[in-house]
C-alpha cells in the first residue's frame, strides 16, 4: 500500500523550516549535511501530532538527500516502557519512513552524558544543590521577580565533584540533591536559572538499562547533547521549547561538543473533538473509556490505522496543514477529507446492508440466481469488475423503504419503481407485516428488460439502491464510530469537570446483523473498501472468517468540502 512518494520534493509553498533548510545547504553550513531526528518518549503510543514531526523531519530529511534519526528519548524511567517504543517503531515504518541504521536510545548515552556533567562541575558551571524539590521551586522566581541563589550555590569543584560521584554511586536518597547548572538566577528566561540537569531515581528499573544507573539526565541537558553526539544539524521541536532555547545553546557552547545543531521550533497540531496529551491518553486506556491505545476512536497512529486510515491519507493531512510558527487548531472534518479522497481512489467498492430488510422478487425464478457484473471502482479503469450473485430474495436497507413516503423521499414505496444497482428496475407491489404490524418483507416485481441497471425505453426513476442476495449474503458485524468527544476543545474544561467529562456516550455504535456481498468473506484485516453509498470500511482486527467486524472509517458525505 505504501507508493514511493514519500519525499518527493513539495511542489507548493515551501514552509519557514524547508527554507531555512535549503538555505543552509546552500550556504554549507553543517557542511551542506542534513540530519534531523525525530525523538518521541517511549511512555505511550504515537498520536497524529506526532505523525506531523514525523512527516516533517523525515520527509524533509528525504527532500535533501539526509538522513532522519529515530532517537528515544528515555530518560525518565517511570514510565517508559518497551512495549511503546516497538509500537513506535512500527508506526514510523508503517507510515513509510525509514531511519536506515540509524535508530538511538538517549539511554546510549547515559556514560557520555554523565562525562559531560563531570566537565561541566569542573568548569565551575554546575554544583549540586541540597534545596528540597518544594524550596528550589519556591526560589526560582517569577516572569516578573528574579529568583534566589541557592545556599549550596557556591560548593567548591571538589565538593560537587565528590558530591556527584556520591549520587551516582547510590550513596543518597531519592530527592535528597539535584545536580544544577549554574547559569543565572535572575535570567529574564526562567529555564535559564539554574535547571536541574541530573536526579536521583532509584524506586524503578530503566527498562534497557535496568538498575545500572540511580541518576538520570534531564530533558533539556540530554537532548541537545543526544542532538550533538548524533551530528544532527536541524533539531525540529514544538514551540513550547522557544524558552529553551538558549538553554540548549548554552550547553552545546559550554561544552566541546562534536557537533553544533540548531534548535527550529514549529508549531504542534491540535485537533477538534479529541485530546493529545500522552498523559490523557493513557487515563482513556486504564480506565478503560477505550478499548486500548490502538481503539479506532483514539487519535493515535494505531488507532487511526485500525479506524481504516491509510498512510497515504495521514501524509497527504500533514501536507496540507503545513508547517506554522502559531498554534491553531485543525478540523477533523480535514483528516476526514483526506482519508475519502485517498479512499475514494483507491478503495473497491462493494455492497453491504447494514439494516436489512427482506424484498421478494415474486416475477423472478425460485432456485436461480445470476452473476451480474459490478464495477469495482469507477474511478480507477483498472480495477475491473467482479461478479456479484442476484437472486430471487434480496435484502435492502430498511431506510431506503418508506410505507407513506414524505415528499422529498424519492427511495421505494409501495407502487413506486427503483433501480438497484448493477441489477434491475424493481417496483414494489405489497408489503407484508407480522401481528404488531412490522415490516417483515417487501413483495416486488422486477424488470427483465433493465438487466445492468437500464430501462430501453429511457425510463427514469428517482433512486439507485444497493442490495445483497439473501441466499449468498455473508453476515458481519460493523461498528460505526462517531467522535470521542462532544465538546469541540475537551482540554479546556469547566469548573469541577474533567476531560472525560466530556466524552461522546454515543461514540460507537454496534450493528450485529449486517449483511455483505460475498466477495468480501476473504477481506483482510486493515482492508478498506467502499461500501456504496454507505461510506469507507475497514476490516477490524478482531475479524475472522468465521466472524467479520468491519469498522466504519468514514462516511461519504464531505463536511470539508462543504465548508470550503
Ligand atoms: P507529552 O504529551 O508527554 O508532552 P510529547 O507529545 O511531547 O509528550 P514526545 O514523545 O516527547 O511526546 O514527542 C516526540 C516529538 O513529537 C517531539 O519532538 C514533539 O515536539 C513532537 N510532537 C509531540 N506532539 C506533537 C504535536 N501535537 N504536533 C506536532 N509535533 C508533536
Ligand atoms: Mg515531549
Amino acid at each position: 500500500m505504501n507508493e514511493p512518494n514519500v519525499g518527493e520534493p513539495k511542489k507548493e509553498s515551501v514552509d519557514f523550516i524547508r527554507q531555512q533548510i535549503s538555505a543552509d545547504v546552500k550556504k554549507g553550513k553543517h557542511d551542506g549535511r542534513v540530519v534531523t531526528r525525530f525523538p518521541p518518549e517511549p511512555n505511550g503510543f504515537l498520536h497524529i501530532g506526532h505523525a506531523k514531526s514525523i512527516c516533517l523531519n523525515f520527509g524533509a530529511a528525504l527532500e535533501f538527500s539526509g538522513r532522519c534519526h529515530l532517537r528515544f528519548d528515555d530518560t525518565n524511567p517511570c514510565k517508559e516502557e518497551t512495549k511503546y517504543a516497538e509500537a513506535i517503531e512500527d508506526n514510523v515504518k508503517w507510515l513509510g519512513f525509514s531511519w536506515g541504521d540509524h535508530l538511538y536510545y538517549a539511554s546510549d548515552y547515559y556514560q557520555k552524558l554523565y562525562e559531560y556533567a563531570v566537565d561541566l562541575i569542573t568548569r565551575g558551571l554546575a554544583y549540586v544543590d541540597d534545596q528540597s524539590q518544594e524550596e528550589i521551586r519556591a526560589n526560582r522566581g517569577t516572569l516578573t521577580e528574579p529568583g534566589v541563589n541557592s545556599p549550596f550555590r557556591d560548593r567548591s569543584v571538589e565538593e560537587n565533584l565528590a558530591l556527584f560521584e556520591k549520587m551516582k554511586n547510590g550513596d543518597f536518597e531519592e530527592g535528597r540533591c539535584v545536580l544544577r547548572a549554574k547559569i543565572d538566577m535572575a535570567s529574564p528566561t526562567i529555564a535559564m536559572r539554574d535547571p536541574a540537569i541530573y536526579r536521583i531515581i532509584k524506586r524503578v528499573q530503566h527498562h534497557r538499562t535496568g538498575d545500572r544507573w540511580c541518576i538520570y539526565p534531564m530533558y533539556d541537558f540530554a537532548h541537545c547533547l543526544s542532538d550533538a553526539i548524533e551530528g544532527i544539524t536541524h533539531s525540529l521541536c514544538t514551540l513550547e521549547f522557544v524558552n529553551h532555547r538558549p538553554l540548549y545553546d548554552w550547553f552545546l557552547e559550554k561544552l566541546e561538543v562534536p557537533h553544533r545543531p540548531q534548535q527550529i521550533e514549529f508549531a504542534r497540531l491540535n485537533l477538534n473533538y479529541t485530546v493529545m496529551s500522552k498523559r490523557k491518553l493513557l487515563k482513556l486506556v486504564e480506565e478503560h473509556y477505550v478499548d486500548g491505545w490502538d481503539d479506532p476512536r483514539m487519535p493515535t497512529i494505531s488507532g487511526l490505522r485500525r479506524r481504516g486510515y491509510t498512510p497515504e491519507a495521514i501524509r497527504a493531512f500533514c501536507d496540507i496543514i503545513g508547517i506554522a510558527k502559531f498554534d491553531s487548531t485543525v478540523d477533523m472534518a480535514l483528516l476526514e477529507h483526506c482519508l475519502r479522497d485517498d479512499l475514494n481512489r483507491r478503495a473497491q467498492r462493494v455492497m453491504a446492508v447494514l439494516r436489512p430488510l427482506k424484498i421478494v422478487i415474486t416475477n423472478y425464478p425460485e432456485d436461480s440466481f445470476e452473476e451480474l457484473e459490478c464495477v469495482n471502482n469507477p474511478e480507477d479503469p483498472e480495477a475491473g469488475f467482479r461478479y456479484v450473485p442476484f437472486a430471487r430474495e434480496l435484502y435492502i436497507e430498511q431506510e431506503d423503504f418508506m410505507e407513506e413516503p414524505p415528499k422529498k423521499f424519492f427511495r421505494l414505496a409501495p407502487g413506486r419503481e427503483v433501480r438497484l444497482r448493477y441489477a434491475y428496475y424493481i417496483t414494489c407491489q405489497e408489503v407484508v407485516k407480522d401481528a404488531d404490524g412490522n415490516i417483515t418483507e417487501l413483495r416486488c416485481t422486477y424488470d427483465p428488460q433493465t438487466k445492468g441497471g437500464q430501462s430501453a425505453d429511457n425510463r427514469k426513476v428517482k433512486a439507485t439502491l444497493h442490495w445483497v442476495s439473501c441466499q449468498h449474503a455473508v453476515p458481519a458485524t460493523i461498528r460505526l464510530y462517531d467522535r470521542l468527544f462532544v465538546k469541540e476543545n475537551p482540554d479546556k474544561t469547566e469548573d469541577g469537570k474533567e476531560f472525560t467529562d466530556y466524552l461522546n456516550p454515543d461514540s460507537v455504535e454496534i450493528l450485529e446483523e449486517c449483511q455483505l456481498e460475498p466477495s468480501l468473506k476473504t477481506a483482510t484485516h486493515f482492508e478498506n473498501f467502499q461500501f456504496e453509498r454507505l461510506g469507507y470500511f475497514c476490516v477490524d482486527t478482531d475479524s475472522s472468517m468465521e466472524s467479520l467486524v468491519f469498522n466504519r472509517a468514514v462516511s461519504l458525505r464531505d463536511q470539508w468540502a462543504k465548508f470550503k
